[in-house]
């Protein structure tokens, strides 16, 4: 539904042109949540810019629905832009603006609807982000949360199909993070909205996201479903992202690994195999000895997975391969 056709995006500095940007292209199927990660100055916002053409590309194409926005006229770009909804980091509310008038201004800058209706729309949608009871407050006297179900209801006002999030938790505290997300995931599901998402939190991407691209210098490294991209990252800047989130020291590792003998596998469980009690079955049955050295065992969206790494030692390790394998699970050998 969103694709990029050779999209280039540079910024004029000086006298010269600093690309943000390099020709790219990708797709971004209709109703899914599709998540962009890369560090600051990887051009991130300047993608989700381009979508809402907040910022014009230099070159290139992109057509939402079939349409292209590159040629869409002042009059064409204002109707395209109440399809698409945006939150923001720092939620971009008016302060003079009470939650419920913040939430009515872009149906009523957008001048189609009556007074009443304007107002049961806003009631509804403050409901649905649970702020029924803070309709009359003003921003300044809620949370951070708060401030993004506000910043969400707002979005939806117009009944986007696509809504862009700018690093929409990256201010808020882990919990309400969770709430927050949960609550995206939630409008996705129901409003069968595709949800386009930058951040530079693995977390992130892992609790919501159905797709991921990684972003560096402005080129896409790496992208596909989740599950596939965070259990098995092929570019260094995907693994740095995925070791971080989970925590891991790869020279700690390392040197972890000089301290056992034998194979060092990493094993990667999803799904139905997480349940199965197989590393000590198979143990059983080859005679191999093993070692934990890592692992984590969480989920990607709602699947369960578990990745281990584990150093066999002794025994049949072909045989402990073939049977691991056998049980779905992915075995890769680090050693
Ligand atoms: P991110 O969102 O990943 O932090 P950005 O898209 O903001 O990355 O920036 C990508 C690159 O483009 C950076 O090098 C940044 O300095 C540059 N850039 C972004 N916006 C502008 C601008 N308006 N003028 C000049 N350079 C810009």
């Amino acid at each position: 539904m969103i694709e990029f056709f050779e999209v280039h995006k540079a910024y004029p500095v000086g006298q010269k042109q600093v690309t943000a940007l390099h020709p790219t292209s990708f797709k971004i199927p209709t109703g899914q949540i599709y998540g962009l990660i890369g560090h600051s100055g990887a051009g991130k916002s300047t993608l989700l810019r381009l979508i809402n053409r907040l910022e014009e590309p230099s070159s290139g194409r992109i057509e939402v629905d079939g349409e292209d926005i590159t040629l869409l006229d002042a009059n064409g770009l204002r109707g395209f832009r109440r399809q698409v909804g945006m939150i923001f980091q720092h939620f971009n509310l008016l302060s003079s603006k009470t939650v419920a008038e913040n939430v009515a201004l872009p149906l009523q800058l957008a001048g189609e609807l009556s007074r009443k209706v304007i107002q049961n729309k806003v009631a509804a949608l403050l409901q649905r982000v649970g702020l029924q009871d803070h309709a009359n407050k003003y921003p300044a006297q809620l949370s951070g949360g708060q401030k993004q179900r506000v910043g969400i209801a707002r979005a939806l006002s117009t009944d986007p199909k696509i809504l862009l999030c700018d690093e929409a938790t990256s201010a808020l505290d882990p919990q309400t993070t969770g709430q927050v997300l949960q609550l995206l995931a939630e409008i996705n599901k129901e409003l069968g909205l595709t949800l386009v998402l930058i951040t530079h939190e693995m977390d992130v991407i892992r609790r919501i996201c159905d797709q991921v691209a990684v972003l560096d210098a402005g080129v896409i490294v790496e992208q596909g479903r989740v599950a596939d991209v965070f259990l098995h990252p092929q570019h260094p800047t995907t693994r740095r992202f995925v070791y971080e989130a989970e925590q891991v020291d790869e020279n700690q590792l390392h040197q972890d690994f000089d301290q056992v003998q034998g194979r060092i596998l990493r094993l990667t469980f999803q799904g139905q195999s997480t349940y199965e009690p197989l590393l000590g079955r198979v143990a059983r049955e080859t005679g191999v000895d093993f070692t934990l050295l890592a692992g984590r065992i969480d989920r990607i969206r709602d699947v369960p997975y578990g990745q281990l790494t584990v150093a066999f030692n002794g025994g049949e390790l072909e045989q402990a391969m073939q049977l691991l394998q056998q049980a779905d699970v992915h075995v890769e050998a680090l050693r």
